[in-house]
C-alpha cells in the first residue's frame, strides 16, 4: 500500500503546481543528485524574438525581402526560433510568400521553396530608385504582382555546410567577417542563424530569448542542496555559455543533436548520478524518458508532458526545488 506520507506529499506538491505521476517517481525524486536542464523554454521563457538581420551580397539592398523570404520558409516550422522570425517579419508588416517542399531538419534548420511577389515588393524605395524608367513602370509592377521562386535554407552552420552553400556572388563578403558576426551575436546570448537563397549565403538573422525570472534562484537553490546542475542544448556553445553565465550554471553540454540528448543522461547515470531531466520540447522527450525522473514544463509540448514523470504546471524551475525538498523529507519519514 502507498504510505500515507507519500499520498500527503503528492497532494502537497500538487498544491504547488507540481504534478507527480506515481509513488515511484516521488520516491526517486528524493534521491536526485544531478539535474539536467534544457535551455530554450526551460531555463529561458521559450518566447524568443528577432533581434538582428544582417543582409549579405545583393540582399544588402533588399533587407526586407531577405527577411520576408526567410520568414516564409520558416512559416511551417514548429520551432520557437521559426516563430520568432515569422513574428519579426509580421511586425515589419512584410508580405510573406507561399512555401512548398518544406523540410525541417531536426537540430539544424529548415529548407523550402518560397514563392513571393517579385523582389522589392517589400522595398518600394529601392525599386523606385533603381527603375529610373518611370514611376508608371513601378506602379504597374505592384498592380500585377509577378511571382519569383526562391530556394531557401535557414539554420545553423552545420545545415549550411551540409548544403554546400556558396559565398554571395555579389559584393566582397568575407567569410571571416560572417563568422565573427555570428560569434559576437552568440556571445550576447543570441542564437544566430544563416539564411541561404538559391545556393548562396544571403544573410544572418539572430533571435534572443530572455531567462525566466526565477531560473537563477532555482539553480542557486539546487546547487546549495548539493545537486550537480547541467545545461543541455542543441544551440551552439558560445550562446549556451552566455545564457549559463546569466543563471549560474557551470556545466554546459552544447551542440547536442536531439537524438543524442538521452545519451548525455545515460553518461551521468553511468557516473552514479540519479538524474532529473527538465525539458519542454519534442526533442527533449527521449531524454525525459531516459532520466530517473523526467520533469516537463507544463507550458511545453504534449509529447514532453507525456514522456515525463512530473509536470511543472506553471513552468517555474522553483517547482523542482520544492519537489526535491518535499520528497527528501518524505523519504526520511518513510526510512
Ligand atoms: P534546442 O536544444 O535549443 O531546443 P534544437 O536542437 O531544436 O535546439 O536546434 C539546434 C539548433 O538548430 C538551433 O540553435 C538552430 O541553430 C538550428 N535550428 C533548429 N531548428 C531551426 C529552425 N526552424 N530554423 C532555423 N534554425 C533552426
Ligand atoms: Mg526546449
Amino acid at each position: 500500500a502507498t504510505p500515507l506520507s507519500v499520498t500527503v506529499s503528492t497532494g502537497r506538491a500538487a498544491q504547488m503546481g507540481v504534478l507527480i505521476r506515481s509513488a515511484e517517481a516521488l520516491e526517486t525524486c528524493g534521491k536526485i543528485n544531478a539535474v539536467v536542464l534544457d535551455k530554450t523554454g526551460t531555463i529561458t521563457a521559450g518566447k524568443p524574438s528577432l533581434t538582428d538581420v544582417f543582409p549579405l551580397g545583393k540582399w544588402r539592398k533588399m533587407p526586407d525581402d531577405l527577411l520576408a523570404i526567410t520568414a516564409s520558409a520558416e512559416r511551417d516550422s514548429e520551432h520557437p526560433l521559426a516563430a520568432a522570425i515569422v513574428a519579426g517579419a509580421q511586425e515589419e508588416h512584410l508580405t510573406l510568400g507561399e512555401a512548398t517542399q518544406f523540410r525541417a531538419i531536426s537540430g539544424r534548420g529548415v529548407t523550402a521553396q518560397v514563392a513571393l511577389p517579385l523582389i522589392s515588393a517589400n522595398n518600394p524605395t529601392v525599386a523606385a530608385d533603381e527603375s529610373s524608367a518611370s514611376s508608371v513602370a513601378f506602379e504597374s509592377s505592384i498592380s500585377s504582382p509577378e511571382t519569383a521562386m526562391y530556394n531557401v535554407a535557414v539554420g545553423n552552420t552545420d545545415l549550411i555546410d551540409d548544403l554546400d552553400v556558396a559565398m554571395p556572388s555579389v559584393g566582397d563578403e568575407d567569410l571571416d567577417d560572417i563568422i565573427a558576426t555570428m560569434e559576437r551575436l552568440s556571445a550576447e546570448g543570441k542564437t544566430p542563424m544563416l539564411a541561404a537563397i538559391d545556393g548562396e549565403l544571403a544573410g544572418i538573422v539572430a533571435v534572443a530569448d530572455t531567462v525566466k525570472a526565477d531560473s537563477q534562484q532555482a539553480i542557486a537553490s539546487l546547487k546549495s542542496r548539493g545537486v550537480n546542475v547541467v545545461m543541455l542544448t542543441g544551440d551552439n556553445g558560445t550562446t549556451a555559455r552566455a545564457v549559463a553565465d546569466q543563471v549560474g550554471v557551470g556545466n554546459v553540454i552544447a551542440g547536442v543533436r536531439p537524438e543524442n540528448k538521452a545519451d548525455e543522461i545515460a553518461k551521468l547515470q553511468a557516473q552514479g548520478y540519479t538524474v532529473a531531466m527538465v525539458g519542454d520540447g519534442i526533442n527533449d522527450a527521449p531524454a525525459l524518458a531516459r532520466a530517473n525522473v523526467g520533469f516537463a514544463i507544463g507550458t511545453g509540448t504534449d509529447v514532453a508532458i507525456q514522456s515525463a514523470d512530473v509536470t511543472l504546471m506553471n513552468g517555474s524551475l522553483m517547482g523542482l526545488v520544492h519537489a526535491l525538498d518535499l520528497t527528501r523529507a518524505t523519504m526520511r519519514n518513510i526510512a
